[in-house]
């Protein structure tokens, strides 16, 4: 191609994102614990609702997400003209970046915090701007310090991947007062439904007009395949995402999925009680053959090793095992494994798999 047709500057600069692997050569039987998907699929109304959408596909799909939104209000108590729906709540974290972010600003987020947020600030020409955390967990005062008359954007999310730790309210609410004036706090809530009876910022964004929570239907809901996420916000940031959002944005199907997956309460329930049985009995096995963890408060698990070499060799064992899990040097943490929370049996074989790479067995 000619050298004189160039992208907007930032974009070659951009890692290409690598997602868990799902694959081993010559295994069977592979354990994929390495996207955090929920290993108890989606509730069977929102499979439900899929195959029902498909006898529509020759329509267009809703354009403002009604019903969707409407269902969100019921189940979260929110207020629906201030919800936005995204292909994925990626996907709204990226309008937000296009929309708030360009060349000369700064889009704040911290040390392990989630990969796509540097991609998103490249995008859209903006300066990535990486904060110390402390001891694997956000650090207020660190980001605080870090903003400028440039900030625009402070991405966390609370809880944390791939740390899977967490700040309380009081931490965040400190950082949304303490922001400069044109900075907008986003709370990144992929793994809010795992912690109970948590309100992922929604008090704190109706409470304030500079922070924006997003959440998923990918985790909890085990719908990762269907791209549908959605934003919760002042509603000037709400009108200025649906003017820059493409108008069928969420398929038929993946409308009916969300809305079916969200009104099983029963089925997240199950889910979330299952998750953290199974992720503390895992914590704790592996911190008996001296893999410790912090206390994780989303679907996996952050398994800390020696160093570099024990993790990689520990690594090596799992997929020999057929059990994928995910490494995290490119989070500066190339001494640990993330682990997804599988159901009973694979947290099981995942123990097992390490006792023997430990030689306990
Ligand atoms: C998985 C995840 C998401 C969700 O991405 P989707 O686009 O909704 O599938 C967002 N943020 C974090 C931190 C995640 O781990």
């Amino acid at each position: 191609m000619a050298d004189s047709i160039q992208p907007q500057p930032g974009i070659m600069d951009i890692a290409l994102y690598k997602g868990g692997a799902s694959h081993l050569e010559g295994k069977h039987n592979v354990l994929k614990l390495s996207s955090n998907e929920n290993p108890l699929g989606p509730s069977d109304a929102a499979k439900e609702a899929a195959l029902r959408a498909s006898h529509d596909l020759h329509r267009y799909p809703s354009t403002d997400h009604a019903a969707l939104r409407s269902a969100i209000s019921e189940i979260w108590h929110v207020d629906p003209a201030r919800v936005f729906c995204g292909v994925g709540s990626g996907d709204v974290l990226k309008l937000l970046s296009e929309a708030y972010a360009g060349p000369g600003d700064e889009v704040v987020f911290t040390e392990h915090g989630f990969a796509m947020y540097p991609i998103y600030a490249r995008a859209c020409g903006a300066t990535p701007v990486v904060v110390p955390e402390n001891e694997r967990v956000v650090d207020v005062d660190n980001i605080l310090a870090a903003c400028t008359p440039k900030t625009k954007l402070v991405f966390i999310a609370n809880p944390a991947n791939p740390t899977g730790t967490m700040i309380g309210s009081a931490e965040v609410k400190r950082l949304a007062m303490g922001l400069p004036p044109q900075a907008m706090l986003v709370l990144d809530g992929a793994y809010a439904e795992f912690v109970d009876g948590f309100d992922a910022g929604k008090a704190l964004v109706e409470a304030r007009d500079n922070v924006f929570m997003s959440r998923t239907f990918s985790k909890i809901y085990g719908l990762g395949g269907m791209r549908v996420g959605w934003g919760y916000g002042p509603q000037a940031v709400i009108d200025v995402l649906n003017r820059i959002r493409g108008p069928f944005n969420l398929s038929a199907p993946a409308l009916a999925a969300a809305e079916a997956a969200l009104r099983d309460t029963a089925h997240t329930e199950k889910c979330r009680v299952e998750n953290a049985k199974w992720r503390d009995w895992l914590a704790n096995a592996l911190a008996e053959l001296g893999v410790p963890s912090d206390t994780s408060t989303a679907n996996f698990i952050l398994a800390r090793f020696a160093d570099e070499a024990e993790a990689d060799a520990c690594d090596s064992h799992l997929r020999s095992e057929g059990i994928i899990v995910r490494k995290v040097a490119g989070y500066g943490l190339p001494h640990c494994l993330r682990i997804t929370v599988g159901d009973e049996s694979g947290c099981r074989r995942v123990a097992h798999a390490v006792a023997q790479f430990k030689g306990a067995l």
